[in-house]
């Protein structure tokens, strides 16, 4: 990626990728995501740092979770909020990306926040816009998803500490997902103990992708004695073809997350999910409900995690509230 993410004072403008972020930056965005929890029950935690200015929201491939958490966070910090609909939107008309975004950096747009189906989008914008403008990726095809690499690493560092000590076990359909390749690269920037990949030998990644990972096709052996297990959804719209996704009903006997096989694992494992979730397919209802499942605290800690890089990167847009971040 040839995208600076950090301006001339080495504050964060841009969130692309974690990939070229040192581990202190990860801390930082966690420790400033920390302060907007509050209890549930309570008001939703408020800040008005970003009065004044305007988010945009381009989510040019179909998001639910995702786009109401950046909604929610913009509107949270008091900006103005801008939903692009995908299907009215001008790309379809074939716009270029690039027209669409000059447009709204002349309505004063002052952050986009992107999601596309192709790899290297947010990257382009983030290269092409005006020096005060930010972007955030929101997911770009199965390359990156910083915000939720993140969550995934807060929700962990909550619940288990020190990830060096941790046998962390993704499940599923790794090599189309942008959620494992994000979590790579933050539980690695920490130390984790043993990242485990384990799916059928045609879904997970290639040999030069997540270095130091153990790759596994039989689940039972990769739940062993696991701390933290991840599953993931068959991402059936970034398959080459059809016929190459696998039937759900056998998928599911061989690689679903079920109660009696969570028991391989650690008594206090946890359990974790980006969403959205296919139930009876990759996680069983009982093990996404349970007791272990963290699922909720992830969306919970996804919206701190948007409200602190929108925080931090107003810091980067200056005005008269610089650095009250
Ligand atoms: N919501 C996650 C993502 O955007 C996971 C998924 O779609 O399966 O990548």
């Amino acid at each position: 990626m040839d995208v600076e993410q950090l301006n001339e004072r080495g504050e964060l403008r841009h969130l692309i990728s974690l990939a070229e972020l040192t581990r202190s930056h990860l801390e930082l965005i966690i420790e400033h995501a920390s302060r907007y929890l509050t209890p549930a029950g309570q008001p939703a935690p408020r800040d008005d740092i970003l009065e004044g200015r305007t988010v945009a929201n381009l989510f040019f491939e179909a998001s639910t979770r995702t786009r109401a958490s950046f909604e929610l966070a913009a509107k949270r910090l008091r900006a103005d909020v801008l939903n692009l609909d995908v299907n009215t939107s001008s790309r379809a008309k074939g716009e270029s990306i690039m027209d669409t975004i000059f447009t709204l950096q002349a309505m004063q747009v002052d952050i986009f926040v992107v999601r596309d189906a192709s790899t290297g989008v947010p990257a382009r914008i983030a290269q092409q816009v005006a020096p005060h403008v930010c972007v955030l990726n929101a997911g770009e095809s199965d390359v990156s998803h910083p915000t939720q690499g993140l969550l995934d690493l807060m929700t962990i560092q909550q619940r288990k500490g020190d990830v060096r000590n941790l046998a962390v076990a993704i499940v599923g359909d790794i090599k189309h997902s942008r959620v494992a390749r994000s979590a790579y690269q933050a539980l690695s920037k920490f130390g984790v103990g043993e990242l485990r990949l384990i799916g059928p030998a045609e879904l997970l990644p290639e040999d030069d992708e997540f270095r130091g990972a153990i790759r596994q096709t039989d689940l039972t052996a990769g739940l062993d004695g696991a701390d933290v297990i991840m599953a993931l959804r068959l991402q059936k719209e970034r398959f080459a073809q059809l016929s190459d996704i696998p039937d759900p009903q056998e998928y599911y006997r061989r690689y679903g997350l079920t109660l009696e096989r969570l028991e391989l694992a650690k008594r206090d494992a946890i359990v974790m999910h980006p969403g959205p979730m296919n139930r009876g397919v990759e996680i069983e209802s009982a093990v996404a409900d349970g007791p272990q499942s963290v699922i909720q605290e992830q969306v919970t800690n996804g919206l701190a995690i948007r409200m602190a890089v929108l925080a931090l990167i107003q810091r980067h847009l200056g005005g008269p509230r610089a650095g009250a971040a």
